[in-house]
């Protein structure tokens, strides 16, 4: 070749960028859970929702919204007080396709069974373009039982918080066509551990409180309301603590700084403090851990549907890489080693996402049935650890897929490798979750009756699942400590992952589940899958993703 012919203006053997694409339609294992599980009713909608979530538009909006980051306006160039934080179009423009879809309010307005799983599935569909505003969709979704714990303030609030309109003005609460919400429970001294909160709750009558005090996050702040916690003489309680007073005036919070963090930079996590900030009591006093845990409860859920949905996201791009780019004389896909790796994540991906499903489904059902309100007691913060911890492991090999190009931001893999732990840490960081099952095994023993119940009903599917269910149910009835409580939430979480699979995806591929990750002397590293089957491992990729 002549150095005059030398092509320096085009690129050879790079993909194609994955975009407008359906995350719906491209993703088997969803729309099979999503009609196993009864809410097919969805179907239509998470078809539009999916296209509209894979579009340029929205990808770019992702992008944007991570680059040019919010801003704190603490005052105003005369020196009065502000308070209000900015962010980039992108970043109303996804809150806005997403309230208009109902993914804060499908769940508690579908007034028919598979709500939560509806919500789940939008959610899982939004997170895949950004994660920080799935933030304040969520605490806008799970706002909503601990609001109703007060009659008055459920006919105050609830018809705005369920409003399909996204009303992002600073002005009084009343005022506006829809709301957000947040909450504020974590103070310096104390996360996990909110029993050492120090702010304090003055009375002032009739359910009304002056809050003294400081929160050390405050993730979204420009929501109307908060879910606070707060001492008072009857102990820890909780409150809704709205930006403005009744009476129109700006509520007494001081925004102090915005968090510098790893990831999940679209949203604004603050530092706040409350000098004397007019306030609800939500409940009676001394109830604010049960009350505010009514939302956490919820939360958590988002958390384990999150991070399968950002698992999945990620996956979508190294299937979409290696389909095209070619080494050694074959595209990637078929090279057999990176195969086994990519089939092995997508075995991760969708059993993630049937683990979050089937706890949505389990808070469907929790609705008329008392039996699945014990299941979800324990699975809920099982699926919380599991989804949000794998996620992080998977992301790493999920990168390396990409090669160079999965190390770089354009590719959108750095990012969601740094938003990816975050779902592991609020909400109850990974230790509180397993403790948190034990001590559900042992307070409310009926909550481990139905996980024992579940296990026996699911037996004689597969020898190795009914090895690891036996092995599960000595291990869960041996008075487990703290020491073996990861090991117990891990036990039930491939137990049910397992279970699940068995149900929905093929056989072979759910037999895959149970040989790569059941079996007693299972690899521990990715792309060791125990077949030489080559079709089957492509057969497992399809159900996690595949182009439409
Ligand atoms: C981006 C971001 C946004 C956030 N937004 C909000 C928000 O809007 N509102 C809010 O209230 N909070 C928010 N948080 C705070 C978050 O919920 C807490 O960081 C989390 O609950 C952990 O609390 P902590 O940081 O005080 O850690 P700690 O409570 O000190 O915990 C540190 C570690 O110790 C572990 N641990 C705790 N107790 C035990 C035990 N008994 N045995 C073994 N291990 C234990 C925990 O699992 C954790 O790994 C946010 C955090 C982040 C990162």
């Amino acid at each position: 070749m002549q150095e005059a012919d030398f092509d320096f203006y085009s690129s050879h053997n790079q993909p194609p960028v994955l975009e407008d694409y359906n995350s719906f339609t491209s993703n088997r294992i969803l729309k099979d859970a999503a009609h196993a599980y009864g809410a097919d009713w969805i179907h239509p909608q998470a078809v539009k929702f999916g296209a509209a979530m894979g579009s340029s538009g929205m990808q770019q909006a992702g992008f944007l919204a991570n680059k040019h980051t919010p801003v704190l306006r603490t005052h105003d160039r005369f020196g009065n007080r502000l308070d209000i934080v900015e962010f980039h179009p992108a970043y109303h423009e996804m809150m806005d396709v997403s309230i208009n879809a109902g993914v804060h309010s499908i769940a508690w307005s579908a007034n028919k069974y598979g709500g939560y799983l509806a919500h789940s599935v939008l959610s899982y569909l939004k997170q895949q373009i950004d994660e920080g505003t799935s933030c304040p969709l969520t605490m806008t979704f799970a706002v909503v039982p601990s609001l109703r714990i007060n009659p008055e303030i459920a006919d105050a609030w609830l018809p705005l918080a369920l409003s399909d309109k996204y009303d992002p003005r600073h002005i009084p609460w009343y005022d506006k066509n829809g709301l957000t919400f947040g909450m504020a429970m974590t103070e310096p001294q104390g996360g996990s551990d909110v029993r050492t909160n120090t702010t304090i709750a003055a009375p002032a009558g009739g359910g009304i409180y002056y809050l003294t005090g400081r929160k050390w996050f405050c993730s979204a702040p420009m929501s109307d309301a908060f879910l606070v916690l707060a001492q008072t003489s009857g102990g820890l309680s909780c409150f809704l603590v709205p930006r403005f007073t009744p009476d129109g005036v700006k509520n007494k919070l001081y925004f102090q700084r915005l968090k510098d963090k790893l990831g999940n930079r679209s949203n604004a996590s603050g530092e706040v403090e409350f000098h004397g900030a007019w306030a609800q009591l939500v409940g009676e006093e001394g109830r604010g851990v049960v009350n505010i845990m009514e939302m956490v409860r919820h939360t958590r859920l988002d958390c384990a549907v999150g991070s399968a949905a950002t698992m999945q996201r990620a996956l979508a791009e190294a299937v979409h890489h290696c389909s095209y780019r070619q080494a050694f004389g074959a595209t990637l896909l078929n090279q057999p080693l990176m195969r086994n790796v990519l089939a092995d994540l997508a075995l991760e991906s969708i059993g993630a996402t049937v683990l979050a499903m089937r706890i949505a489904k389990g808070f469907d059902d929790a609705l008329q049935d008392e039996q699945s309100n014990h299941f979800i007691r324990i699975a809920t913060p099982v699926a919380k650890y599991w989804n949000t911890k794998r996620a992080v492991l998977a992301l790493a090999e999920i990168i390396e897929c990409l090669g160079g190009n999965g190390y770089v931001e354009e590719s959108i893999l750095p990012r969601l490798y740094r938003d990816v732990p975050v779902n592991a840490i609020w909400e109850g960081s990974g230790n509180v979750q397993a403790l948190d099952v034990l001590r559900a095994m042992e307070k409310e023993p009926a909550s481990l009756t139905a996980l024992l119940q579940y296990f026996q009903a699911e037996k004689g599917h597969h020898p190795l699942l009914d090895q690891h269910l036996t092995k599960t149910e000595k291990l869960l009835t041996s008075n487990p400590g703290p020491l073996q409580a990861r090991e117990v939430v891990t036990a039930i979480a491939l137990a049910i992952q397992a279970t699940e699979l068995i149900h929905i995806a093929a056989p072979a591929v759910a037999a895959l589940f149970c040989q790569s990750r059941l079996a007693p002397n299972n690899s521990a590293g990715w792309g060791c899958l125990p077949t030489d089957n080559m079709d089957l491992l492509l057969q497992t990729i399809a159900y996690a993703f595949q182009h439409q």
